[in-house]
């Protein structure tokens, strides 16, 4: 995480030290940097850059409009999984034009939305959401350009929450079935067939099951052709994978390199889905120690952060990374705690049994590696706000979402 350096003993986000930072806008506070955001969009278009294709962040992963506007600006498209994305997406830019609608659950109200919209393409998970578009798109005198979300069946080798290639798993469609779905699709007067595409999984660390389920994509998509489905545009997905302790996932270049030759064959225009691996390394959370509280048993540091802002650890059991900002702790003793929240749950945890050098009651710590499926699963459990997020440029920084206030929790709610 080059982007978060130590200067003169601070921790910074680019040139901001955190402690200014978190004097200015209090915590907990998720901090990205933007400069991190751009190289890593910039390193697929640099990896992909022999062929046509289009980078269509997920913008699940982080959806802030700040964070939209800078990848939007710098060339990025959208891949949505809701209507709600979709208006986010349009709010910070995103032409139409490149916006791509994943998703097994669509309703007929954000299929409306997005032919609204023109997007360039619905990638459609089952026959029975075929149906429905087709019927949408003739009630608005169109066609829904679609692709097939097809289920390659590989196995991605990554926590079963986030493994979606899996014959097993409820996404995509079947490979075996792909076939006559695609018939059917290109039966149907409402939609017009434009591509294929997949998603097997997320925080993949290895090329191997991206290579196998791009290979068995272009199969069917060069027999496609055969039975005169022109298939122009093929969507790989998302899913690479970031370090978050001491994985060594594929960089966008090695990445490319396995998937160049396949893809370029094909002579299409490669639609990418990253999410995680554009934001993932460039957010922290920042938060402050609330208690040292000594048990005979075990030492935990309380922190003013909770599993409702970052829901990671209790979820996935995921590991992140926690530094102190003030780098002359790093010179105290190492001791073994549990890092944990204010929320009444025992999953409260941003970290077990954790060897970190000794803090006390009042400093700031960086959850490391926190930009991507963060703040976007975030709540408000146990009527906590949620926190500020900011978004760092050089030596400046922008409040890109205020801190939730008391007043926003309850409004919508009646008092009888
Ligand atoms: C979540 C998701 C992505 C992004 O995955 P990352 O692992 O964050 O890159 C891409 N496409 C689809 C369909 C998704 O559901």
């Amino acid at each position: 995480m080059e982007h978060f350096p130590y200067r003169n003993f601070d921790l910074c986000c680019e040139r901001v030290p955190l402690r200014a930072l978190a004097a200015a806008v209090g915590t907990p506070a998720y901090v990205y940097a933007k400069s991190a955001l751009l190289e890593s969009l910039d390193a697929y278009h640099r990896a992909f850059a022999a062929i046509p294709h289009l980078v269509c962040y997920s913008v699940k992963a982080n959806s802030n409009l700040g964070v939209l506007a800078t990848l939007a600006r710098a060339g990025a498209g959208a891949d949505i999984v809701s209507g709600g994305e979709l208006y986010r997406a349009r709010r910070a830019g995103v032409p139409g034009t490149r916006i791509i609608f994943s998703g097994v659950g669509k309703t007929r109200e954000e299929m409306r939305a997005a032919l609204e919209a023109e997007i360039l393409m619905f990638n459609v998970e089952s026959r029975s959401e075929l149906r429905v578009l087709d019927e949408v798109a003739r009630e608005l005198g169109t066609r829904a350009p679609v692709a097939l979300r097809v289920n390659p069946d590989v196995d991605p080798q990554t926590h079963p929450y986030i493994a979606t290639g899996l014959r097993t798993s409820k996404f995509g469609i079947p490979y075996a079935e792909a076939l006559e779905a695609y018939d059917e699709a290109a039966g149907l007067k409402g939609l017009e067939v434009v591509g294929a595409d997949m998603h097997i999984g997320s925080q993949l660390t290895k090329t191997t099951p991206f290579g196998d389920a791009v290979a068995r994509i272009a199969a069917l998509v060069k027999t496609l052709r055969e039975r005169s489905i022109d298939v122009r545009m093929v969507d790989i997905g998302g899913g690479l994978g970031v370090r978050y302790r001491d994985e060594v996932p594929p960089t966008q270049a090695q990445y490319a390199t396995l998937l160049l030759p396949v893809l370029s064959e094909l002579g299409v225009t490669v639609l990418l889905e990253p999410g995680r691996s554009i934001v993932g390394n460039a957010g922290v959370l920042l938060t402050r120690v609330l208690y040292r509280k000594e048990t005979r048993e075990k030492t935990f540091i309380v922190v003013d952060a909770a599993m409702n802002d970052l829901i990671r650890p209790a979820f996935y059991d995921a590991w992140h990374e926690i530094r102190p900002v003030d780098e002359a702790r790093l010179g105290r003793p190492v001791e073994r705690v549990d890092v944990v929240g204010p929320v009444c749950e025992s999953g409260d945890f941003l970290a077990k049994d954790r060897e970190l050098a000794e803090s006390e009651e009042g400093d700031l710590l960086a959850v490391m590696s926190a930009g991507a499926y963060g703040f976007v699963m975030s709540s408000n459990y146990n009527t906590r706000p949620r926190a500020v997020e900011v978004l760092v440029d050089g030596d400046r920084y922008t409040i890109v979402r205020r801190r939730e206030t008391y007043e926003d929790l309850v409004a919508g709610e009646t008092v009888l």
